[in-house]
């Protein structure tokens, strides 16, 4: 019944915000399913919850293809077309005219959560039937998925426009809308016509970045046997480090650094900013609790340092000679990697990201399709058994 878009969304799980700040890991809850299910009855969700790695892996193995789609989006909000910027603001803000795309818009910026369907149809509609540039679609969803996640977004817009399967596009069809939209959802059919099944045509969409896999970045996989003083960045990336190797670190000093974007055009939206506000404090509760630390600093930022910056000026006050965190995956945060490592090098603070081993056995088989890592996944998931942990049979 996942298919099924219905309005109370009781057909699917709703953990995507929490398993991508990763308040819960994949690692738990394909755990936890497998400890309280057989793998036949619950291989179906447990391919959902590996999409994420799945599409985590695809990423981090082509950095470039998220770079090139974040230049394209400053590109494009500076030199598109203005009726084209008139007619993307239009149709995100719910007033297409397409009564059941301009709902989902306005329950995407009212709730920050949209049903895998309805994002399919609703991006589809974007670049298919309104003819609008693909990039400017993620980025809206970036700002108002509570789940935002660099890989899963970017990859699936990729997708729907034809460009990360070849010669598969995803055409929103009338049939299909009516077949798994219920009718109260249907109610008002203005516009629906724009749907109709030999109406919407493929647009040919332009492929700007280099898609060729590069080896994938070395990291260590537990924290560093360390004399120097040390702090422990808590970032957005991982809410759960207490429960990862990083929990093992002596005595650091925990740090909780969240700065606004750097760029305006780039702040989440109002539900969403409240959403990761929660989930941090979420998250550096946890933390404190599990250090106990004598000296620990919750700073906000308030936008006028940069991340780099602040991360120094935090060095400075607490005099830590090893910064360490969770992995930094690709997107947001890990753009300001390359300036954070020079700015504290310059004041001779070492830094170290951590990758967990979740990521570090299942990142690498991200080469082909899905089906091809989940073939490899799948059967190793499948010998999961009482007392052994999904990490042994996957490693
Ligand atoms: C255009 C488009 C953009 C998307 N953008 C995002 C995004 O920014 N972040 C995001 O997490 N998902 C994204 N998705 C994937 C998917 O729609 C959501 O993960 C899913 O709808 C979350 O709802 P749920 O937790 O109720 O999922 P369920 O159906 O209950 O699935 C269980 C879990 O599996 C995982 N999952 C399922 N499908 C995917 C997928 N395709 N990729 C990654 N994880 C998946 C999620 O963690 C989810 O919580 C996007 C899909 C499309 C078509």
């Amino acid at each position: 019944m996942r298919n099924r878009v219905l309005a109370d969304h009781s057909n699917v799980s709703r953990l995507s915000p929490a398993i991508r700040a990763r308040l819960v890991s994949e690692e738990e809850v394909v755990q936890q399913v497998l400890f309280g299910h057989p793998f036949e009855a619950s291989e179906k969700f447990l391919q959902e919850v590996l999409w994420r790695s799945y599409w985590k892996g695809w990423l981090e193995l082509r950095p470039q293809v998220w770079s090139t789609y974040r230049q394209r989006v400053r590109h494009l909000r500076r030199e598109a077309p203005e009726p084209v910027r008139r007619r993307a603001a239009e149709v995100a803000a719910g007033r297409s005219g397409v009564a059941v795309m301009d709902r989902f818009a306005r329950e995407l910026l009212e709730t920050g959560y949209l049903h895998n369907h309805a994002r399919m149809w609703w991006a589809s509609f974007w670049i298919h039937v309104e003819g609008l540039p693909w990039e400017l679609g993620a980025d809206h969803f970036q700002r108002h998925l509570l789940d935002f996640d660099p890989a899963s977004n970017t990859l699936s817009w990729r997708w729907v426009a034809g460009l990360q399967t070849p010669g598969k596009t995803y055409l929103v069809r009338r049939s299909n809308v009516e077949k798994y939209a219920p009718p109260e959802l249907l109610s008002d059919s203005s516009g629906i016509e724009r749907l109709d099944d030999d109406r919407v045509r493929a647009v040919s969409v332009e492929e700007h970045a280099d898609t060729r896999p590069v080896p994938l970045g070395e990291l260590p996989a537990s924290p560093p046997d360390s004399a120097s003083t040390t702090a422990l960045w808590v970032h957005d990336e991982d809410g759960s480090v207490e429960q990862s190797l990083l929990a093992k670190l002596a005595n650091p000093i925990p740090l909780s650094v969240m700065l606004p974007a750097a760029d305006e055009a780039d702040e989440p939206g109002a539900v969403v900013a409240e959403w990761r506000r929660q989930a941090h404090a979420d998250a550096w509760g946890r933390v404190t609790t599990h250090f106990d630390p004598k000296r620990w600093e919750n700073c906000a930022g308030d936008g006028e340092d940069s991340l780099a910056q602040t991360l120094v000026g935090l060095a400075g006050e607490h005099g830590f000679r090893r910064l360490v965190c969770a992995e930094l995956a690709v997107g947001p945060l890990a753009d300001q990697r390359d300036e954070i490592r020079r700015a504290l090098a310059d004041v001779g603070v070492e830094w170290t990201e951590v990758r967990r081993p979740w990521d570090a056995a299942l990142w690498p088989l991200a080469r082909k399709g899905f089906f091809d890592f989940w073939d490899r996944v799948g059967r190793r998931l499948r010998k999961t058994g009482e007392g052994t942990s999904v990490l042994e049979v996957l490693r």
